[in-house]
This record gives structure tokens, C-alpha cells and sequence, in this order.
């Protein structure tokens, strides 16, 4: 494992702090997508850091990026979380959606759509999971038809994050039922307003409004709105796999502030109970595992490694950490955590082993691709 930072990282590291000092402003501590004027702070904020170029450093500096290198990567996670600075408010725009325009869209999708969305200018949420196809989504019913110059959508999605704020819809649907379920399926980028598109936003368990289910009725969506090929949305859903490569750290940085969280509001007396101590400490290791787990993917990707399924290995950690340091926040803190953030942190740390691919899910991937065990029996297509 090389991550030794060399005088550059230094430099880039020092000028990172120096600016967060002079722009972060001081109210954003509450940060979300529920309230409304939280939800603007969040937009101005990703303003600045766009006109700063700091809202994606990994993007082509010709979509408003730096190319940054995997080292630059790691300090701007480093430092954006010491600071308690968060990111763009397109999250899954910007780390999912966007890869797929640059690699795959047209140069005029890709002049239309990045600037804004990394901007935040215009929110995006990802269309993908329908009532009855989630881990196994191939199986998606949502259908468009092709009318002359336009398609015409019928259909229903759920969960999508963001969905009750988006703009545009990176939305996959099936064209054609009679190919194999994998390529009948093709993905467009579809403007929220359109006529006939009906957004109920869903409450989670925690209270907040984190993501949506969205209706369509004869909805009319122009030719030129294909990302890919026609009938290549499995291959653009494969293909979001972002520039960032040090995103894992990410997750193990986000613990590391929930661990150190816990440890400031247990407050001296609870720490000094030998039960709290070892319950504590458990946690401390959990932090410092997934620390380890996540250098050791970010130095395979400064050498040119991509992680590839052993993302999946962090991903199962990391959402099972997650999940117990709110368990752990319940039994130190007691009836203090049945209230307010450590509450919500316990609700929402559920959603973690779920979203994004489930644990069981996950599981199968490093069964198959990092132990090669044999691969699971599948169902006729
Ligand atoms: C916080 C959050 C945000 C989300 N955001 C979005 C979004 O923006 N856009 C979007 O499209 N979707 C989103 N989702 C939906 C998410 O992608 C799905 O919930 C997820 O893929 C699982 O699908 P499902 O809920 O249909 O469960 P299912 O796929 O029906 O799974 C049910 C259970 O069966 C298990 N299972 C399924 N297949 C297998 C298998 N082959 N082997 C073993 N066990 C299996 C699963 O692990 C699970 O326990 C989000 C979900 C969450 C929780």
C-alpha cells in the first residue's frame, strides 16, 4: 500500500483548507433535501464550489472538473469532511448519472446537460427500481413506444432519490418485449415537466423526504432524449461507474465522523463504564478496518487497479458498520438516543444494507467474481 503524499499532495491539501476556511459558510450544519430552505442553502453552496472548479474534481476540466489524480481525490474527501463540508447536491447525478453522458451521450447532451447538473443547477434522480423489479432489474416493466420522432412512456418507478426535486430523469424503460429481457430496455433522459408525469413524494420512517415514486401516463419523450443506443440501456446502466475512483474512502471517512460523534456525546462518565469501554472500542476497530479496506482500493487505483467487485466488500462493510455504531449510540446513550439525530441515524442506517445493490446481493458478487465460487443458478429469461 503507497499512499505517501509527496510536496504536491501537501500543496493541494493546504489550498483546499485555506479556501474551505475563507467560504464555507456556517449554515450548513443541518443539511438535507427535505426542508426547502436547507435544500437552497445546499444549491448555493454547490454554486460556489462549482465556480471555485471544486464540485467534482474528478470531471474533465472540459465539463467544469480538474482531472484531479486519485491523491487529489483522497485530501479533497479528507479535508471536505474534516470540515464538515458536504458535496453537490446532485449526488447521484454527478457520481452515476454524469459518467454515463461523458462516456456514452452525445457531444449536444453533453453541452445541454453537465454544466447544470454540476452546478445544481438542475436536479436529477435515477429511474431505475419499479414495485416489482428491484436487485433484479432487467426485469423492468416500465414501457415506451416509439411514435414517429417521439417515444410515448407508461409506466411507474419508486424510490427515486431526489425524485420530488428533479428536473430530469435519467429513466430506463422497456422498448421492446419481445427481445431478451437484458436488450429490450433503453435509457432516456427525460424532463420532469413533461405532461402526464405524477411525483408522490414518500416519507421515510425518520420523517424526511428523501425520495419519491413517480407516475407516467402517455408521457411524450422527443428521440434525441436515447442516451445510448436504443435498446442499449443495460449497457448505459453498466457504464455508470464513475471517474472518481477514491469514492470508497468516502464511506469509511463518514464512519470515522458517526464513530467520533458517538464518543463526544457518550461524554466522559458513559466512557468511563468498562461495558460502554468495550462497546466503544468495538467501534473504534470497525473505523479503523474499513479505513484499512479503503487505502488499500485507493492504492490499487493509484496503481492503476481498478477495485472492481472488491467495492462490493466495503460496500457490505461499511453499511453493516454503519448500522452498528447506532445500535451502539442506543445502548450507550440510552433513552438520549431515542430522540433526535442518533434516532434518525438508527431509522435511516436500515435503508444503507438496501440501497445502491443489498447486501444479499453484494454478496453473491464477491461469492462469484473475487472467492470464484460458482455462479448462482438463474432463472430462464
Ligand atoms: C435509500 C435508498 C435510495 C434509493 N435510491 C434509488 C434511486 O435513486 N433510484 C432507483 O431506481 N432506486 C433506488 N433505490 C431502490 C434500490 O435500488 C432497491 O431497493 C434495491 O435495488 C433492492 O430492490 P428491491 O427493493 O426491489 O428489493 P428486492 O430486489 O425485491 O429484494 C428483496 C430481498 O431479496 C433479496 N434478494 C434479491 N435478489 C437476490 C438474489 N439474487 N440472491 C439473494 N438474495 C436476493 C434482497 O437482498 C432483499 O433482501 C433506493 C433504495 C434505498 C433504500
Amino acid at each position: 500500500m503507497d499512499l505517501s503524499l509527496g510536496p504536491d499532495g501537501d500543496d493541494f491539501r493546504d489550498m483546499l483548507r485555506a479556501w474551505l476556511e475563507e467560504h464555507l459558510p456556517g449554515d450548513l450544519d443541518e443539511v438535507g433535501v427535505d426542508d426547502d430552505t436547507l435544500f437552497d442553502r445546499r444549491r448555493k453552496w454547490n454554486a460556489t464550489l462549482f465556480d471555485a472548479g471544486l464540485a467534482a474534481i474528478d470531471w474533465p476540466t472540459e465539463f467544469g472538473g480538474r482531472a484531479a489524480s486519485v491523491l487529489e481525490q483522497l485530501i479533497y474527501n479528507e479535508e471536505f469532511a474534516r470540515h464538515g463540508a458536504p458535496g453537490p447536491v446532485n449526488a447521484i447525478g454527478v457520481a452515476n448519472i454524469a459518467p454515463a453522458i461523458m462516456t456514452i451521450g452525445t457531444p449536444e447532451q453533453q453541452e445541454r446537460f453537465l454544466r447544470p447538473m454540476l452546478r445544481g443547477d438542475e436536479i436529477w434522480s435515477q429511474g431505475m427500481s419499479e414495485p416489482d423489479a428491484g436487485s433484479d432489474l432487467a426485469s423492468l416493466s416500465c414501457r415506451a413506444e416509439r411514435d414517429g420522432d417521439r417515444f410515448v412512456v407508461n409506466g411507474q418507478k419508486t424510490w427515486n432519490s431526489l425524485g420530488h426535486r428533479a428536473d430530469w430523469c435519467q429513466l430506463y424503460v422497456r422498448t421492446d418485449p419481445s427481445a431478451p429481457k437484458h436488450e429490450g430496455i433503453t435509457c432516456l433522459l427525460v424532463d420532469m415537466r413533461s405532461p402526464g408525469i405524477e411525483v408522490r413524494p414518500i416519507t421515510t420512517i425518520g420523517g424526511s423526504l428523501d425520495f419519491a415514486e413517480v407516475f407516467f401516463t402517455d408521457v411524450e419523450v422527443p428521440v434525441d432524449a436515447v442516451l445510448g443506443e436504443i435498446g442499449g440501456g443495460w449497457h448505459v446502466a453498466t457504464r455508470t461507474l464513475g471517474f472518481e475512483r477514491a469514492g470508497v474512502a468516502k464511506l469509511s471517512l463518514m464512519l470515522r465522523e458517526n464513530y467520533e460523534r458517538l464518543l463526544a456525546d457518550a461524554g466522559p462518565d458513559r466512557r468511563a463504564d468498562p461495558i460502554n469501554r468495550q462497546r466503544l472500542v468495538a467501534r473504534y476497530i470497525d473505523a479503523e478496518l474499513l479505513h484499512l479496506l479503503a487505502r488499500r482500493t485507493v492504492s490499487a487505483a493509484m496503481h492503476d487497479r481498478m477495485p472492481g467487485a472488491e467495492a462490493s466488500v466495503i460496500k457490505i462493510a461499511w453499511s453493516t458498520m454503519e448500522q452498528r455504531v447506532a445500535e451502539t449510540a442506543l445502548e450507550v446513550l440510552g433513552i438520549d438516543a431515542l430522540t433526535g439525530p442518533w434516532a434518525e441515524r438508527l431509522a435511516g442506517s436500515r435503508s444503507l444494507t438496501i440501497a445502491g445493490g443489498t447486501t444479499e446481493v453484494n454478496k453473491n458478487i464477491v461469492g462469484e467474481r473475487v472467492l470464484g465460487l460458482p455462479r448462482e443458478p438463474k432463472a430462464p429469461a
